[in-house]
């Protein structure tokens, strides 16, 4: 089922919309990530596609048809939220089984129960319909919230932070699963998160919002090679941001000039990453000094100081034998300049 929203806006005081001019396309069976700070509209925008609430302006489409000609019930949207609260008195087999019951035509008890277990299995937790919500893991209870938004069979499912409340490492097992789940039944998904790592695992697509706004969309691996404005390459990733002279289609960085890419002569911001950023003795660079060395199960971080004053990030290599204190060379591999 593809999902179109054309010029979609989304006013709730008439003054600054929640949702402004928004238009997307995802595709049948795809996996799409919303993304973007809170208060930049995405609940609002899965609200709308779920039929819990209404554009001002626009249009919402399922397949060919005008979605607000189709009532919620109709529209055959699985919904999961961050705090999506199973009943508690009732057992995962029984919460599982909920919006089953009101299915037309009505499904004998034999052949809901087989579908709870089915889903369950699914969801890989066979066999654990008789427990309680209270007697499994938050990351367990958000997988029974999915069955059960999986067990009416919708064309369409909507997650919204459904692993905001947990911590890290249980995001990241049910993020490889929430993939693979959706691998398994092609399901038409839209997933949204405030979290850009997640968003860049998890999704066939990224759309970045920011005040209701798409700044940017595409693959992960588009946005994150190409941001498009210092906002969306800022949202991203760590990144150190200098102040620069873009003069004759290069900026000066420390004894070293780099290429602007077509940024036109004035005023403009450069940005590195810090994986992007090499230290050396000497040579071409910016000088500064190490302040600080962090080190990582995966890198060293060191946190350098330019004669100005700024405070510099960068990666170097975990065996690099190096002290706090130490002078050297900022050397820039990879950057991006923007217009100031
Ligand atoms: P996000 O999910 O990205 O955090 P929301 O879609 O929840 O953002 O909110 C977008 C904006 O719309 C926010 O400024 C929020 O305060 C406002 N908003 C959301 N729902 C309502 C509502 N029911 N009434 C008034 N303002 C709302
Ligand atoms: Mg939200």
């Amino acid at each position: 089922m593809k999902i179109s929203l054309q010029g979609v806006s989304r006013l709730f005081d008439g003054t600054v919309p929640a949702v402004d001019d928004v238009s997307l396309e995802i595709g049948s069976g795809r996996l799409v990530a919303l993304l973007g700070p809170s208060g930049s509209g995405k609940t609002t925008i899965l609200r709308m596609v779920a039929g819990l609430d209404f554009p001002d302006r626009g249009t919402i489409r399922f397949g060919d048809e005008d979605a607000t000609a189709i009532p919620v019930a109709r529209r055959g949207v699985g919904f999961v939220f961050q705090h999506y609260a199973l009943f508690p008195h009732m057992t995962l087999a029984e919460n599982v089984a909920f919006g089953m019951e009101a299915l037309k035509p009505k499904r004998s008890r034999a052949a809901i129960a087989a579908r709870v277990e089915e889903l369950l299995g699914l969801v890989r937790l066979p066999g654990l319909g008789a427990r309680f919500p209270a007697q499994i893991s938050g990351g367990q209870r958000q997988r029974v919230a999915l069955a059960r938004a999986l067990a009416v069979e919708p064309r369409v499912l909507l997650l919204d932070e459904p692993f905001g409340a947990l911590d890290a490492a249980v995001r990241r097992d049910l993020r490889r699963w929430l993939r693979e789940i959706h691998d398994e039944l092609g399901i038409t998904t839209l997933f949204v998160t405030h979290d850009q790592e997640e968003a860049l695992d998890l999704a066939d697509e990224v759309v970045i919002l920011k005040d209701g706004r798409i700044v940017q969309a595409g693959t992960p691996a588009d946005v994150t090679r190409r941001p498009g404005s210092p906002f969306v390459l800022e949202f991203l990733g760590d990144a150190n941001r200098f102040e620069v002279s873009v003069d004759g289609g290069g900026a000066r960085f420390g004894s070293a000039w780099l290429a602007a890419g077509g940024v036109p002569d004035g005023r403009a911001v450069l940005y590195a990453r810090p994986r992007d950023l090499a230290w050396s003795p000497d040579g071409p660079g910016l000088p500064a000094r190490i302040q600080r060395i962090l080190d990582r199960p995966d890198s060293r971080r060191l946190v350098a100081l330019t004669p100005e004053g700024a405070s510099v990030e960068l990666d170097a290599p975990p065996e690099a034998s190096l002290r706090p204190g130490e002078n050297g060379v900022l050397a820039a591999l990879r950057w991006q300049i923007f217009p100031a």
